[in-house]
């Protein structure tokens, strides 16, 4: 029986955005938001409608609300924070997703979400060159992916010391020794807090002026630890894009039957270009990672990969089953066993999408593009008189500060926070300072697909020129001797 034509009242709306959508990434938008808070809470605050209203309309009101607060977070001159530019294949597909509305909790809720998961999570093992028999949970991102790989670590590592996590959870375990680079992203103290370790039973270990682990330490910390051990390690570490020393850590872990965990949201992709794999090598040997879908891979937001060595490990922590939530053995992979949602958007058709339009060379050529962009940068920076770059330029991040003739930190900073006004002033990049050993330093990371060359260069050229700028009105204002 044929179905027919079913009437789409919201037509006119998806048929609207479609159009929306192409203009808007079409055009060259604004990278800074042109409202402020208040402003956007009277534009989307129109009030509660008691009748509801036609969609085409509402869509209407909602990109007028939107528009001013939008941040050029996809564009190529975006160098803020590591986030990628949300590629218009992969829109096309998480367009799909959503037209198709499945939902990917089970197998039985849509196959088709479930297959595309289970296939896409075989690319992804082989294009990071991980071990094969991994499972992969898809999230939302790196944050989510660390949470559920740090959830499949304390359940395990719980369990071979003989305690049942899942029947008695944290109650009468155990305590677990977790060692952490205090250089780690904030999102894995996050993790190993929302998973019940508490910030204080965290061991934060030196890291080196680059954030790489100090691995002295860590062996130190593992012979005093006692009992159950988990040890968090980075690939691409948020501010310089350092790798931790792998094999020496995953020497040092097995040798104490600790569990490894890597988080690698952009860093692990490294393992995907022939010359940059070294970077990452010795990651392999870890029990878990974290990575994301929308950094390197450049997918639309709402996606990662936790990736786990123990795929029962994994299943344990995750696991949500009754008997209304049917399967059967005929059944492929259920989403829902590898991430704690039961409902979810259907993660793996973006991710299908993404990788067959990159395609291995197509990803290769992304990072490297960007680590040369980096390089050339930093390059740039280090032949102006009083621009320091603060890390080793190996990957895509490049940490800066400047120095006026006052040869102190503190005025350094000042000047570096300048720096950072001057270029945003000028609308044509995004950019923010951080802390970094104790310094303040303006971020340039490179990650968004558009980013090339020749936008390197001309950011080298702003910063050449704005330095020049702020150096000498710095001069002029300093008083002189009388
Ligand atoms: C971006 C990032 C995260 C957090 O990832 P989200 O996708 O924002 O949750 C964690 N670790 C590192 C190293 C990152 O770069």
């Amino acid at each position: 029986m044929s179905r027919g034509k079913r009437k789409q009242p919201a037509g006119d709306a998806l048929e609207r955005a479609a159009a929306y959508g192409q203009r808007f990434r079409g055009a060259s938008r604004p990278l800074h938001p042109s409202a402020d808070a208040s402003a956007l809470r009277r534009l989307f605050d129109v009030g509660l409608p008691e009748a509801g209203r036609e969609p085409a309309a509402v869509l209407e009101d909602l990109i007028a609300a939107a528009e001013p607060g939008l941040v050029g977070n996809t564009d190529p001159r975006f160098f803020a924070w590591v986030m990628g530019s949300s590629h218009p294949a992969g829109v096309a597909a998480d367009w799909l997703t959503s037209i198709w509305g499945q939902n990917a909790a089970l197998y039985q809720t849509s196959p088709a979400a479930a297959i595309a998961e289970e296939v896409t999570a075989t690319w992804l093992l082989e294009l990071l060159d991980l071990p094969r028999a991994s499972s992969i949970g898809f999230t939302t991102g790196a944050t989510m992916a660390a949470f559920i790989c740090l959830a499949a670590a304390r359940g395990e590592v719980l369990r071979r010391a003989g305690h049942d996590f899942d029947a008695d959870g944290l109650q009468g375990a155990p305590g677990v020794a977790v060692l952490v680079s205090e250089d780690a992203h904030a999102s894995n103290f996050a993790a190993l807090r929302f998973l019940g370790f508490g910030a204080r039973n965290i061991t934060r270990l030196p890291a080196d002026s680059e954030g790489m682990l100090d691995v002295a330490a860590l062996a130190a910390a593992l012979a005093a630890s006692r009992g159950p051990v988990i040890v968090v390690c980075q690939a691409g570490q948020i501010n310089t894009g350092a790798f931790d020393r792998f094999d020496a850590i995953a020497d040092l872990a097995a040798a104490r039957g600790a569990w490894l965990h890597v988080d690698g949201a952009f860093g692990l992709w490294a393992r995907a270009v022939p010359e940059l794999k070294a970077l990452a090598s010795g990651a392999e040997r870890a029990d878990s990672w974290a990575v994301d879908g929308h950094k390197w891979l450049q997918m639309p937001y709402d996606s990662g990969f936790a990736i786990v060595r123990d795929a029962d490990a994994h299943r344990r922590a995750m696991d949500i089953s009754a008997s209304y939530l049917s399967e059967s053995p005929r059944d492929g992979r259920n989403p829902t066993h590898y991430n704690p949602e039961l409902s979810r958007r259907a993660r793996g058709f973006a991710a299908w999408m993404m990788i067959q339009v990159l395609g291995r060379q197509g990803v290769a050529a992304i990072v490297r593009r960007h680590c040369e962009c980096a390089a050339l940068i930093a390059a740039r920076c280090r032949s102006v008189e009083g621009i320091e770059v603060l890390n080793r330029v190996r990957l895509n991040q490049v940490v800066l500060s400047f120095r006026g003739r006052e040869d102190d930190d503190r005025s350094a900073d000042a000047l570096t926070e300048r720096m950072a006004e001057a270029l945003n002033a000028t609308g044509r990049y995004f950019l923010r300072t951080a802390e970094w050993k104790g310094r303040r330093v303006l971020r340039v990371s490179l990650i968004a697909d558009g980013t090339d060359r020749a936008i390197a260069e001309d950011l080298a050229d702003a910063i050449e020129t704005a330095w020049r700028t702020i150096r000498s009105t710095k001069l002029e204002t300093t008083p002189t001797r009388r």
